[in-house]
């Protein structure tokens, strides 16, 4: 099975290990970790950095 890198959850089905890692990935990469404020990508995110 495929398993989590972030979380250590296995998957059986591909589909369901890739949509589960997206949702780690829309959240972990592109939120602020300061203000937890969320962005569409880290180019955004890196910016918003800058502030803090
Ligand atoms: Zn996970
Ligand atoms: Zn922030």
């Amino acid at each position: 099975p495929e398993v989590c890198t972030f979380c250590n959850e296995s998957f059986d089905k591909a589909a369901s290990y890739r949509r589960h890692m997206a949702s780690h990935l829309s959240v972990e990469l592109h939120q602020c970790v300061e203000c937890h404020k969320l962005f569409n990508n880290n180019r955004q995110l890196n910016f918003h950095m800058k502030i803090h």
